[in-house]
């Protein structure tokens, strides 16, 4: 038999509705053996996720101040869940370790953490799984820092011997016991640990849309979800801002070649989107698999004659970069040529000294500061059929009268990455859009 570990968000988990939805998920594959919930979530959209609730308890506390308002809130969300699920738990009780612990020394990661040991206990109880403590097995050491090599250890040890398990999310403890959190959606993170300990054959991440969007919905009035897409093209998505998974939830079951699927509890029927290392046998990628870019970016284009035969030219620019401190997007090297993208927010305060000692250092013959920008990546990384569909791209582009500032493709041909204007960026990506949704046709 199979295993899949399958985590379960927060808005997957907000109300009593959701976790009837959870076990027909549950039901319909008997491989969702280790699941990973969330603390409850948004039921509707101006609704307060129950690790807001929390950690506004834990301010009030600090400040001296009630908190009894609060940690009401908390309960009925919880009792509502309870209720209409017919679970035994004894909330008064934990309500009443929460509550003490807000009025003694607070620790907000530990007050954090009880929205997910609260709602995996339900789960579990509700599913009649085991209920695993992330207490016992997700390592922390004692600066916050996650220990992966204990965890691997100590997650195999909890949850192999386990037919069927319910571990929350979201957090762990150090060798004292002090309990630590990953950062917000970190839930996410606690479900790649799992699937990599236990060596599953998938993740699943259950949350409440399906799958990632191959371009950014404001622009693009629905865009349609990307069926496939590789660990290195995600990276690239993230990077760009789409903000599906937690970041640090990757690396874990790509090391691994784990695939994770992205699925919408509403949806359940969506197969959504898979990220993997390999294409399944038969199965085809978009040469383009998605569109996305940042706007805010600045371009410092420095020039010399016969700099391409001088050593060290390029190694100056980056070292008073670094003694700087100023993180670059993009550095491009041509014949005689630097040219650097570096975000506007970062450059702009220190923007006419970087330029004199640039001019002091190098005296350069030319330099020049082009503001206002946008980098789109075009994100697809294979080979020729994507080469093909880049080549439609700019053609489209510059067809829209669209100026291209810069074009990035190293040699590993990942994505493109073009610069345009500012004030055309929602064109440029509606052009590609239309372009990259062709060339899949
Ligand atoms: N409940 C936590 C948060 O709201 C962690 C998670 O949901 O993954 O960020």
């Amino acid at each position: 038999m199979g295993t899949i570990v399958a985590k379960f968000g927060g808005t997957s988990l907000a109300a009593p509705e959701q976790f009837r939805k959870i076990k027909d998920i549950i039901v319909q594959n008997p491989n969702r053996r280790i699941l990973v919930a969330s603390a409850p979530g948004k039921r509707y959209p101006d609704d307060v996720k129950v690790t807001d609730l929390l950690l506004a308890a834990c301010e009030l506390a600090k400040e001296g101040q009630d908190f009894e308002d609060v940690l009401l809130k908390i309960r009925e969300r919880y009792n509502a869940i309870i209720s209409a699920l017919e679970v035994n738990l004894a909330l008064d009780e934990e309500i009443g370790k929460i509550r003490s612990h807000l009025q003694g020394e607070v620790s907000e990661e530990y007050i954090a953490s009880r929205g997910e040991y609260l709602n995996a206990r339900i789960l579990a109880a509700y599913l009649g799984f085991t209920f695993v403590d992330p207490e016992w097995c997700v390592c922390f050491h004692e600066n916050g820092s996650l220990d992966l090599m204990m965890t691997q250890r100590a997650m195999k040890a909890a949850l192999l011997p386990l037919s069927k398990a319910v571990i929350a999310g979201f957090y762990g403890a150090d060798m004292k016991g002090v309990i630590h959190t990953f950062s917000r959606g970190g839930s996410d993170v606690t479900g790649s640990l799992a699937a990599a300990a236990v060596h599953a054959d998938l993740y699943e991440n259950w949350t409440d849309v399906s799958g990632l969007l191959a371009a950014d919905p404001r622009i693009i009035d629905k865009p349609h979800t990307v069926k496939y897409i590789s660990f290195r093209e995600l990276r690239t998505l993230s990077y760009m801002g789409a903000s599906v998974l937690h970041t640090d939830a990757v690396l874990p079951v790509s090391d691994l070649g784990i695939p994770i699927n992205i699925r919408n509890t509403f949806q359940p029927q969506n197969p959504g989107t898979m990220i993997v290392r390999k294409l399944p046998k038969g199965e085809k990628k978009d040469p383009i698999v998605a569109v996305a870019g940042r706007t805010g970016m600045s371009v410092l284009q420095i020039e010399k004659v016969m700099v391409s035969d001088e050593s060290g030219f390029t190694a100056i620019i980056l070292d008073i970069l670094k003694n700087r401190q100023l993180p670059f997007e993009q550095c491009l090297t041509g014949i005689d040529t630097v040219t650097l993208v570096i975000r506007s927010d970062l450059l702009n305060p220190c923007k006419e000294d970087l330029c004199a000692e640039i001019r002091q250092m190098l005296n350069p013959d030319y330099l020049g500061l082009k503001e206002n920008l946008s980098m789109i990546a075009i994100i697809g990384e294979q080979g020729t059929e994507a080469s093909d569909a880049n080549v439609r791209v700019l053609y489209a582009l510059i067809r829209s009268d669209i100026q291209i500032s810069t074009i990035n493709q190293g040699a590993g041909k990942l994505n493109l990455l073009i610069g345009v204007p500012e004030e055309k960026y929602q064109d440029a990506i509606r052009v590609i859009y239309e372009t990259i949704k062709d060339c899949a046709d």
